[in-house]
């Protein structure tokens, strides 16, 4: 087999064979496919798109692609994963997996950092002191089973392919095509042998899918991979117009995962949490219902076992609960005020996320340190009135060497009218086994 000759049937948009997909990933994996043959490769699936069968190969070829882990009889009870695509102030994980976990599953989470305008679960895990997502195989699996939760990041050889793909999609602009993002989402999920799996598919600004019809196409492809893989897998589409919560940094999203564990949280955060975690809960057979779902998870927020569940995993990995108390936040803060009475009509996402990277919350680049204490606290969100000269928003920061710049862009990001306007839904559609609902 030849590479070249992959690529021209690729460029005359003939199926690959689940041989020719093999050798080609292998080959690049391990080097004696160049680059140049794999930008080839994937800014043809651009043009050509991959079929159902091809992805659903690559996403194998992948997933084998280095280590697995595998459960086997390790671990007592039904396990379960939850995904997000990436959003501004998402914190769902340290709110769902404590509250799901509380209700009696296994959750065995690898999660990812934060890069670009998105945040991550172990930047914001490691702002807790001496905490550590650097977990051996063993330890993981010995603290899913004593407590029911433990978070790790990706260790070193999990689908080794997608690291070199993904680093490379990133530099020929081919990260936007859904097979692609589908295969390397699937390929990292189920390289974890868990049972069942949420996905959370963000659409809007915030959001890698920009519109609801791509969101959805993504969501029912990740959903089809995994049940070929024979997983119970669920994807929710949900909003990143607007950020998610009243927090956006590391520090400060702990702290709001804390208060909505201690049910003083936002709404949509509390919504999206029960959602997701209600379906787990029905994919482990502990409801017969979505609608049991959302209350079994609810009840778990006011008889604060789940931020029991949360302190037990925190002091597992490692950290010092007095710390997750008490997460210091900078001491320099300014607001960002209206500048007439009117109503939020809007608010871009992606300029919150970009606003509170500068500030040094996120990364430009792998290489960069994350500053835990810095960040953005929303005191105004679509739906409200606000007076002039109130707060919108206020920026806590350690370096004001960008501080206008994201006082602007945050000024900026809201737009305003003067009538009365709805807040957006949270859940915008599902896909599952029966096929795609919108709400
Ligand atoms: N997240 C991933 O892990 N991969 C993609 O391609 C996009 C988002």
């Amino acid at each position: 087999m030849r590479a070249v000759d992959i690529l021209e049937k690729r460029r005359l948009g003939l199926e690959l064979s689940s041989e020719e997909i093999s050798f080609f990933i292998k080959g690049y994996v391990n080097d004696s496919i160049p680059d140049y043959q794999a930008s080839a490769f994937l800014m043809s699936c651009c043009f050509n798109k991959l079929t159902p069968r091809e992805t659903r190969d690559l996403t194998e070829v992948m997933r084998t692609s280095g280590d697995t882990i595998e459960f086997g009889n390790k671990i007592e009870g039904y396990t379960v994963d939850k995904h997000s695509t990436g959003g501004v102030g998402d914190k769902t994980t340290l709110v769902l997996g404590p509250l799901v976990a509380a209700c009696g599953l296994k959750v065995a989470k690898m999660s990812g950092r934060g890069l670009g305008h998105t945040g991550g679960t172990l930047d914001k895990l490691e702002a807790i002191e001496g905490l550590s997502t650097e977990l051996s195989g063993d330890h993981f699996l010995d603290i899913v089973n004593d407590i029911g939760i433990a978070v790790c990041g990706q260790t070193g050889n999990i689908v080794p392919a997608d690291k070199k793909l993904y680093a490379l999609r990133d530099v020929t602009a081919t990260v936007e095509d859904t097979s692609l993002i589908a295969a390397s989402i699937m390929s990292k999920k189920l390289a974890i042998s868990n049972q069942g799996l949420v996905l959370d598919v963000k659409t809007g600004e915030g959001a890698f899918m920009k519109t609801l019809d791509g969101a959805v196409d993504l969501a029912r492809c990740m959903v089809e991979i995994g049940q070929l893989m024979h997983r119970d897998v669920i994807a929710m589409v949900t909003e990143m117009g607007i950020p998610l919560g009243r927090t956006i940094g590391n520090s400060l999203e702990v702290l709001e995962a804390i208060e909505t564990l201690q049910g003083k949280g936002p709404e949509d955060l509390v919504k999206l949490s029960c959602e997701l975690g209600g379906r787990l809960l029905r994919l482990g057979g502990l409801v017969s219902d979505n609608k049991s779902g959302f209350q079994k998870i609810l009840a778990s927020i006011e008889d604060g076992s789940g931020l029991a569940k949360l302190e037990q995993m925190v002091e597992a990995q490692g950290g010092r609960l007095e710390s997750l108390h008490n997460l210091e936040i900078s001491s320099k803060s300014v607001d960002v005020k209206a500048k007439t009475a009117s109503y939020i009509y809007s608010m871009n996402a992606l300029s919150f996320g970009n606003g509170a990277m500068k500030l040094g919350a996120g990364r430009a680049c792998k290489e960069d340190k994350v500053d835990f204490t810095v960040g953005l606290l929303i005191h105004k969100k679509v739906g409200d009135y606000v007076d002039r000269g109130e707060s919108l928003c206020t920026i806590y920061y350690n370096d004001d060497a960008q501080l206008e710049e994201v006082k602007d862009q945050i000024y900026n990001a809201y737009q305003f009218c003067s009538e009365f306007q709805p807040k957006p839904k949270i859940v915008l559609a599902e896909v599952d086994d029966k096929g795609s609902r919108f709400y």
